[in-house]
């Protein structure tokens, strides 16, 4: 404490009671205190002084050092001179020497450590007499404040003026509180001679006097700031997203599930947007990832600069965001729906180029007040991919259409997770022919799946599994059963042909995958040339990921085939960058050929294309006897209803072989 030196008492008197103890115990004892006595009572006095400093090992050993130097410079008596009764005496006052000295060291250890408490820079005790308003300080007070004790000798308000403005109010509360008698915590801000803005926490407690008024508050003080420092980085990395400074997914999640349950009690309205923005990818596989970021930070800026104060903006993930809108009415979201699109639709300048980024929008609003978050945001998510399905640049509500849809997803979902296991998957073929002979050159493997719901098309399903990764497990079942099939099929006598499988881009990204096909082959015994493999151009979008894979699949012998050629922006890159076996060309082009003669040209041309790099082109759903026709001219490879649907395995087997038998009367 400042103000006085009572934590000096207990070893002032510790000194004291050693030496009357001492004194009074040889005054009592009759050793002639002139000579021996008098050796023996500072012996005593030098051991426990000994054993205060060093404890009760340092003692002895100082006391048997002492003792024999007395003995030879025959200062005392040898311990056979001298009488039993005093040879008694001396080891009691030895066990008092040492028992004082230890008990010493131990005051002395405890003051020790007191005192680094008081002087410690981060925590401070403090008295406040109410009576005398006279404030008593433990010595760390002033180095918290960055000041000396001088200075709050002189002010001893210091304290209170430092104090952040706005939290000035926090401590002015305490003290009410605590002159009535109630124990206070309070956090606030204060500055730091230094000029930084620090973190204070105040635990008081209030002392009553018989009467109950309170006459002293008792406090301690914490300097907390690197607490709190940490605290906010914790919550700067959990709650937002470092590159656009928007709150993050998680963050929006709880403040939404708070924001409902006061919008129900209350029967306001709100809604979740998710907005998604359509060509990120490309801007950012184009352009590079820095790009794509400074886009993202632009987007973010401008969506905060449409939205209203009160309104939230966060990033859920990557080209992502969510808005959150309260108290406005269905033609108000939407004419707020339209007026984001109108604006995010104005070009973005990034390295002087300028970009453009359109967003598709979907809306889900509180209408049943059971949805928390996270359903809220799963429906807005889904009416984003209505709004992207219907073209883009859009915008979509959820409504009770796609809820049914929704749940009807939801289901299917946990059926498929079984499908494996319930034996509910199975295969069909379809056979491809040489349009020109009518050979069959090669069949495609298309899954069915049968469960509980029904026969669920691959359109639905698919998606499904590539969404949740069961497309891994699945395509790999696919996978073996066609090689299983290609052993049977020459078993039972067919003419070998390549079978192809469908290939979704998540299963060829896996990084195990070339692994995976070249075991399957191994263990099924199967050329891998009578496998090929139909991937989509979606794969490219991953070009950088997907292209060792494509390179080791044509190094193992398997085929690589490019499913839907033609209606995706990079058909024409990904030949150019790989080399691939066939091409399949979407079957748009050819329902349109026969009344657009636009699409017609791009039919040959694509044909052409083909043909130039060497490159075996297959037609999609051939129909019609007039689409053959056609074809004809052309050296070409078909597959459509035309021929064949896609059919089970023993009917595939016997339409094999009649087919053969018409393609020799071909
Ligand atoms: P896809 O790879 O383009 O397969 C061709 C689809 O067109 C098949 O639909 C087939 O039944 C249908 N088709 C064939 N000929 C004609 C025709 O003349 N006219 C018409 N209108 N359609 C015809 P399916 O079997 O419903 O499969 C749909 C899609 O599901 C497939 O499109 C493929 O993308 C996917 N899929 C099917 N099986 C698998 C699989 O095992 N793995 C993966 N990843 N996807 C698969
Ligand atoms: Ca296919
Ligand atoms: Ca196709």
């Amino acid at each position: 404490m400042t103000k006085h030196g009572l934590n000096k008492i207990p070893l002032l008197m510790w000194i004291i009671g050693t030496l009357v103890i001492a004194a009074s115990f040889y005054i009592e004892t009759n050793i002639p205190l002139e000579t021996e006595g008098l050796y023996w009572t500072v012996s005593i006095i030098l051991v426990a002084l000994f054993s205060y400093f060093g404890g009760l090992f340092g003692g002895l050993i100082f006391f048997m050092i002492l003792s024999g130097i007395y003995l030879v410079m025959g200062l005392i008596s040898t311990p056979n001179e001298l009488s039993t009764d005093n040879s008694f005496t001396q080891v009691i006052g030895l066990f008092i020497s040492l028992s004082l000295g230890t008990l010493g060291s131990r005051i002395r250890t405890n003051e020790m450590q007191l005192n680094k408490l008081f002087k410690n820079n981060d925590i401070s005790f403090w008295t406040w007499d109410i009576e005398t308003d006279d404030h008593t300080y433990s010595e760390g007070y002033a180095a918290i404040y960055g000041v000396s004790i001088g200075t709050f000798r002189d002010n001893p308000d210091l304290w209170l003026e430092v104090v952040h403005p706005e939290d000035k109010q926090i401590i002015l509360n305490a003290l009410e509180q605590q002159k009535s008698g109630k124990k206070t915590t309070i956090t606030y801000r204060f500055f730091h001679s230094n000029g930084e803005i620090r973190w204070m926490q105040d635990r008081a407690t209030p002392y009553m006097d018989k009467k109950g008024v309170v006459t002293r508050v008792d406090g301690v003080i914490f300097d907390i700031t690197e607490q709190v420092k940490a605290e906010q980085k914790m919550n700067q990395l959990i709650h937002y997203d470092s590159l656009t400074g928007l709150t993050n997914r998680n963050w929006f999640q709880n403040y939404l599930d708070t924001a409902l349950i006061t919008a129900k009690k209350y029967s306001r309205s709100l809604a979740v947007m998710f907005i998604d923005f359509d060509n990120f990818k490309r801007i950012n596989d184009t352009l590079g990832h820095s790009a794509g970021d400074q886009l993202l930070i632009q987007i973010a800026g401008r969506l905060k600069s449409i939205l209203r104060e009160s309104d939230v903006v966060s990033r859920q993930s990557g080209d992502e965001f969510l808005v959150l809108v309260e108290g406005r009415n269905s033609d108000e979201i939407e004419d707020l729906a339209k007026e984001i699109i109108l604006k995010m639709n104005s070009p973005y300048k990034i390295n002087g180029t300028e970009i453009i980024s359109t967003p598709s929008i979907g809306v889900s609003i509180n209408l049943d007040w059971e949805d928390d978050a996270e359903a809220l945001i799963k429906k807005a998510d889904f009416a984003m991919y209505l709004a992207k399905e219907n073209g883009k640049n859009n915008f979509h509500f959820y409504n009770d259409e796609l809820n049914q849809k929704m749940k009807r997803q939801m289901i299917l979902e946990t059926y498929l997770h079984k499908a494996i296991e319930n034996n509910e998957l199975s295969v069909h073929y379809q056979p491809q022919f040489d349009i020109a002979t009518f050979r069959i050159t090669g069949a495609e493997v298309l899954l069915r799946w049968e469960c509980g719901m029904g026969k669920i098309p691959p359109d639905e399903f698919i998606p499904i599994a590539e969404e949740t990764g069961l497309i891994i497990p699945i395509g790999e079942w696919v996978l073996r059963q066609a090689c299983r099939d290609i052993k049977r099929f020459k078993e039972n006598g067919l003419d070998s042909f390549p079978i192809s499988v469908n290939i979704s881009t998540r299963q060829l990204m896996t990084p195990n995958f070339i692994d995976r096909v070249q075991t399957i082959l191994s263990d099924e015994q199967v050329d891998s040339k009578l496998l090929t493999l139909e991937i989509t151009e979606s794969a490219f979008l991953y070009y950088e990921d997907a292209k060792d894979n494509i390179l080791a699949l044509r190094n193992l012998g398997v085929g690589v085939s490019l499913d839907d050629f033609g209606i995706g922006y990079s058909s024409l890159s990904m030949i150019r960058n790989i080399e691939i076996d066939e091409l399949k060309i979407d079957r748009s082009f050819l329902n349109d050929s026969l009344i657009n003669n636009r699409v017609r040209s791009l039919l040959e041309a694509i044909i052409q294309i083909g043909k130039k790099i060497n490159t075996k082109v297959v037609i999609e759903g051939i129909e019609t006897k007039e689409q053959i026709e056609m074809l004809s001219t052309h050296n070409l490879f078909g597959q459509g209803y035309y021929y064949s649907k896609p059919i089970p395995i023993d009917e595939f087997e016997v339409w094999c072989k009649n087919a053969y038998k018409k393609a020799k009367s071909f």
